[in-house]
């Protein structure tokens, strides 16, 4: 059925396809799990399924709030429709919690609360290692103009802020998170959306109460129980239903003694 399709590109978690009407593409996210720019890499049943509806419902909520997002809608467990964007070639991590790279980079113990939100930039480039750049940067090379970096940190503080509730409510803490931005073309207007996903792939997530890692950090450690903390992440989002089997599902037969 796939193969039908015109396939766009293939990364490292997904695939993009033409979607069914001009400036849609369908995404295709995959088993497929790499980290420290694809040297280590696996194959984890389940993952791509539980990515894709989780980030579904984290798109759909961020567009009912009117921040606007590529996502229009699943097309099945695995795919959903988007709308075609020009991925600006940054990556933008929001931390509130200091880990991964902050903390080796500046010898912070890993758990440490941030004195505020902070925002960071990578440049998306496999080949250097996604390398982090500053604003000047970003300018200079003409990766994003001022504006729309304006509006690029406007929109994930925004987006900080609603993750961090949903999350906190669910007994999850949000440590960081990645996120991509893309230029909408309508007619002569241009505008920034969220694209990409955000997913346990694309956030660090540890359980208010143990702090147990509920996010990608299972992989790139070795910790295994990857599959089962992605889904108890869905689970508590009340995505997938709290008991896994039908039958408990089922009404029950009430006796009458009548
Ligand atoms: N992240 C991501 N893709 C990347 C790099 C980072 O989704 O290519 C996410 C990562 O899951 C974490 C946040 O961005 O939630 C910050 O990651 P960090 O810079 O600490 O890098 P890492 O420790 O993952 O190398």
């Amino acid at each position: 059925m796939t193969s039908r399709r015109t396939r766009i590109y293939e990364g490292k978690a997904k695939i993009l396809y033409e979607g069914p009407e001009p400036g849609t593409v369908i995404v295709h996210f995959k088993d497929d799990a790499t980290a420290f720019n694809a040297q280590k890499k696996a194959v984890i049943e389940g993952k791509g399924v539980l990515n894709q509806r989780i980030s579904e419902y984290i798109f759909t909520r961020l567009n009912d709030l009117g921040i606007p997002t590529h996502f229009l809608r699943s097309l099945n467990v695995r795919e959903q429709l988007v709308r075609e964007v020009e991925i600006i070639p940054l990556e933008v991590v929001v931390r509130n919690v200091a880990a991964g790279s902050l903390a080796t980079r500046l010898g912070l113990e890993e758990g440490t609360a941030l004195p505020r939100s902070i925002i960071e930039f990578c440049y998306k480039n496999d080949a250097l290692g996604d390398p982090m750049v500053s604003e000047e940067h970003i300018t200079a090379f003409g990766w994003a103009a001022p504006q729309e970096i304006d509006d690029i940190m406007h929109m994930s503080i925004r987006i900080n802020d609603f993750l961090t509730g949903l999350f906190l409510g669910i007994g999850i803490k949000l440590i960081d998170f990645k996120i991509e931005f893309g230029r909408l073309y309508e007619n002569d207007m241009m505008r920034i959306v969220l694209a990409d996903e955000i997913s346990p792939d694309s956030c660090r997530l540890w359980d208010t109460k143990t702090n147990d890692k509920m996010d990608k950090d299972r992989f790139r450690r070795d910790m295994g129980g990857l599959v089962e903390a992605y889904q108890e992440v869905a689970k508590r989002l009340g995505i997938i239903s709290e008991n896994e089997k039908p039958e408990r599902a089922r009404p029950k037969l009430v006796k009458s003694d009548t």
